[in-house]
C-alpha cells in the first residue's frame, strides 16, 4: 500500500475533522502540525504526529504487528493546554492508530517504533473503533476517520481504559456492536467512563448512521442533487421523538441548506415523495424584508426528491407522515 506523505497525512486529518461538522485552522504546517479546531460550542489546540503504518515486515517481527516508524523526532513534546496526539495512518485498512503520550514522553531510542495488531485495524474497519491493550496497561486506539474527533475530545479518558479491565471489556463490547449493551449494562460506577462509554456508543451509532444514508443517496442531497462534501445525514423522525430511530429508511441525505429549511419546515417532502414549498412562511419572510433569493431556491429544488436504488432504503412512508405532522404541515 501507499505511503503517504506529510501533507497527504495532514489533509486525513483535516478532511476527518471538516467530515465530522467541525472546522479548523492551521496553526503550523509543518510537522509536527499544529491545527485549533472547533465546532459551535467548543475549541482545541491540537499537536498531531503522524506516519504511515506498515507492516512489522522480516521474520523476527511477529506475523500480526503492524507500527509506526518514527522518524525525525527525537522526543515527544506535550502541547500545554492543549491535545498532544500521536498517530498512525494505515492505508490498508483505512484507519488511524493513537497511541498514548503518556507512555512515550521519555527521549526516543534508536529506530524507535510503536506496535499495533493487525486484529485491531481490522476491527476498527468494520467495527469503527477498537482498542488494544500492550500488555503494560498501555492502550494503543484504532479507529476509522469518522470518530477523529471523538479521539480528540475524549482521548485522555479513552486511554486511561487501559488500566480497568472489565470497563475496557465493556468499552471493546460497545465498539463491536454500539446497538447491544444496553443503558443497565453501561451504568458502570465511574462516572467519566461512563460518560466516555456513552460518547463512544452515540458516535458510533451516528457515524454509522451517516455512513449509510450518505452510501444510499450516492452523496448527494436528496433535494437539490448537490454533492461537493456539503451533504449531512438527515433525521426524518429526530431522534429525540421516541419513535425516531437510526434505521436507514428514516434518514436522508441532504445539503446543509436545505437539511435546514427541511428542519425549520420551510421545505418537505410528501408520502409520494413529491417536494413541497412552505409558501406561507416565504409570504411572511418577505413581509419582513427576509424574503431574497426565494426564486432561486424554488428552482433549484427537485420535484421528487432523488431516492436510493434499494426499495428498503427509502424513506418510511409512516416517518414521513409523522414528521411532517410534527414540523407543522398539514399536507
Ligand atoms: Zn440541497
Amino acid at each position: 500500500m501507499a505511503r503517504l506523505s506529510k501533507p497527504q497525512l495532514l489533509s486525513l486529518v483535516t478532511v476527518a475533522i471538516n467530515e465530522a461538522g467541525w472546522r479548523f485552522l492551521y496553526l503550523s504546517d509543518a510537522h509536527p502540525f499544529e491545527l485549533q479546531i472547533y465546532s459551535d460550542v467548543e475549541t482545541y489546540r491540537v499537536r498531531a504526529y503522524i506516519w504511515n503504518i506498515t507492516h512489522g515486515g522480516g521474520s523476527q517481527r511477529p506475523a500480526n504487528e503492524y507500527r509506526i516508524q518514527i522518524t525525525g523526532v527525537e522526543q515527544f513534546v506535550w502541547l500545554d493546554e492543549g491535545k498532544t496526539l500521536i498517530l498512525g495512518w494505515s492505508d490498508d485498512f483505512h484507519v488511524f492508530a493513537a497511541w498514548d503520550f503518556n507512555y512515550h514522553d521519555s527521549t526516543l531510542g534508536s529506530s524507535p517504533s510503536l506496535q499495533i495488531h493487525q486484529s485491531t485495524l481490522e476491527s476498527a474497519y468494520t467495527d469503527g473503533f477498537a482498542v488494544h491493550e500492550k500488555g503494560n496497561q498501555e492502550l494503543a486506539i484504532a479507529f476509522r476517520p469518522a470518530f477523529l474527533v471523538d479521539y480528540i475530545r475524549s482521548l485522555e479518558s479513552l486511554h486511561a481504559f487501559g488500566q480497568y479491565q472489565s470497563d475496557l471489556n465493556l468499552l471493546g463490547a460497545v465498539a463491536h456492536d454500539p446497538y447491544a449493551p444496553n443503558d443497565a449494562e453501561i451504568a458502570i460506577t465511574d462516572i467519566q467512563r461512563q460518560t466516555t462509554i456513552r460518547s463512544v456508543r452515540q458516535s458510533l451509532r451516528s457515524s454509522n448512521f451517516r455512513a449509510r444514508v450518505l452510501s444510499a443517496y450516492d452523496h448527494k442531497c436528496a433535494f437539490c442533487g448537490v454533492q461537493l462534501n456539503l451533504v449531512q445525514a438527515a433525521h426524518i423522525l429526530p431522534v429525540s421523538h421516541e419513535a425516531g430511530t437510526d434505521e436507514t429508511f428514516n434518514g436522508i441525505a441532504s445539503c446543509y441548506l436545505h437539511h435546514a429549511a427541511y428542519d425549520r419546515a420551510l421545505i418537505t417532502f410528501d408520502e409520494t415523495y413529491h417536494i413541497h414549498v412552505n409558501e406561507t412562511q416565504i409570504a411572511e419572510l418577505m413581509n419582513l424584508n427576509r424574503g431574497g433569493g426565494a426564486d432561486q431556491f424554488r428552482e433549484a429544488l427537485h420535484q421528487i426528491i432523488a431516492l436510493p436504488a434499494d426499495k428498503a432504503l427509502r424513506p418510511h412512508v409512516g416517518y414521513i407522515e409523522i414528521a411532517n405532522d410534527l414540523r407543522g404541515w398539514g399536507l
